[in-house]
C-alpha cells in the first residue's frame, strides 16, 4: 500500500529516564551531553531527538528536557520545564572506612540511594585499603542518584584519617557511632538525641581498635550505638545504619 509521510517516524517518546547534569538549567538553553551520556541515550536506550527524560543537576530541581540533538557520542538537551522544585537534601553524612573496591562501590550506591548527603572514606587504623577511586566513587553516586529518583548527588569528600577528620569536626553534628563491640540499641539512641545534624561512622573489615573506640567515645558529639547482635559487614552496616537513622529522623517517616 502506500505509504503515509511519516509513517516511519516514531511517535516521540515521554521516557523516565534521568541524567544528572553538571551545568545549570534553564528552560530554553541547550546543554551539551557528555559522550556516554548520549551513548546511553541513543544506543541503550533507543531515544531520538524529540524524545523526552527528566534532569537535575542539583541546584535547580528536577526539569523534562527534550534532546535537540544525538549523535554518535554528542548530543544536546533542551530543558523544557521544572517538574520538581529543588528540596533542601538533610540526610546524614556517612563516614566510611575504605573495604575492597567492589563492596566499597556497592555502599555508595546503597548510602546514595539510602539518602546520605555526604560520603567521607576515613582511614582508620584497620583499614585494608589505602586506595580510593574518587571518580569511581562518584560515577557511582550518579547513577544511583539517577536510579532513585534523589535531587542531588552525594558529595565525596577526600580520604583523610578518621583522627583528623574528628579533630575538625563541627561542634554541632553529632555522630551516630557503630560499635561492633555493642551499645545501645539504635532505635533508642537516636530517639532520645536533641535535633541536630548527623553523621554515620561505620568502621572496616577489621572493626575498630580500643585506642580508636575510646577516643571516638570520648567526642562530645558521639552517639555509641548497636545494630544488633550480629556481625554486619561494613557495607550491610552502612545500609543498616542509614535504614535505621532516616525512619526514626528523615526522610523514611513520611511516605514519597
Ligand atoms: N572485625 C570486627 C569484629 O570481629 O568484631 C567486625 C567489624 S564489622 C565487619 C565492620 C563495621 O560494621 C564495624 O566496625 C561497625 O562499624 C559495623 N558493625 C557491624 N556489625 C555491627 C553491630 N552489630 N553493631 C554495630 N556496628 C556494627
Amino acid at each position: 500500500g502506500k505509504r503515509m509521510a511519516g509513517q516511519n517516524k516514531q511517535a516521540a517518546k515521554a521516557s523516565r529516564v534521568r541524567l544528572f547534569v553538571d551545568m545549570p538549567i534553564a528552560a530554553g538553553v541547550e546543554l551539551p551531553l557528555e559522550s556516554a551520556q548520549s551513548h546511553y541515550l541513543g544506543t541503550v536506550m533507543r531515544l531520538a531527538p524529540g524524545d523526552t527524560l527528566f534532569i537535575f543537576n542539583g541546584r535547580d530541581g528536577e526539569w523534562r528536557a527534550a534532546i535537540a540533538t544525538l549523535r554518535r557520542g554528542a548530543g544536546t538537551l533542551l530543558p523544557e520545564a521544572q517538574e520538581k522544585p529543588q528540596r533542601a537534601a538533610n540526610g546524614p553524612w556517612l563516614l566510611f572506612a575504605p573495604v575492597k573496591s567492589s563492596r566499597t562501590e556497592l555502599l555508595i550506591e546503597k548510602a546514595s540511594e539510602l539518602g546520605a548527603a555526604e560520603l567521607w572514606p576515613v582511614m582508620t587504623q584497620y583499614c585494608q585499603s589505602k586506595r580510593v577511586k574518587p571518580e569511581r566513587y562518584r560515577a557511582h553516586a550518579i547513577e544511583a542518584a539517577e536510579q532513585c529518583g534523589r535531587l542531588e548527588v552525594p558529595e565525596i569528600q577526600p580520604l583523610a584519617a578518621l583522627s583528623a577528620v574528628l579533630e575538625a569536626w563541627p561542634a554541632d553534628r553529632r555522630l551516630m557511632f557503630c560499635d561492633e563491640s555493642g551499645g545501645p540499641p539504635a532505635l533508642e539512641a537516636l530517639a532520645a538525641a536533641p535535633p541536630a545534624p548527623w553523621a554515620i561512622l561505620v568502621g572496616p573489615e577489621g572493626g575498630f581498635s580500643t585506642a580508636e573506640r575510646a577516643e571516638i567515645k570520648s567526642r562530645p558529639y558521639c552517639v555509641p550505638v548497636s545494630l544488633g547482635p550480629r556481625t554486619l559487614r561494613a557495607e550491610t552496616a552502612a545500609v543498616a545504619a542509614l535504614s535505621l537513622w532516616q525512619a526514626v529522623l528523615g526522610d523514611l517517616r513520611s511516605g514519597n
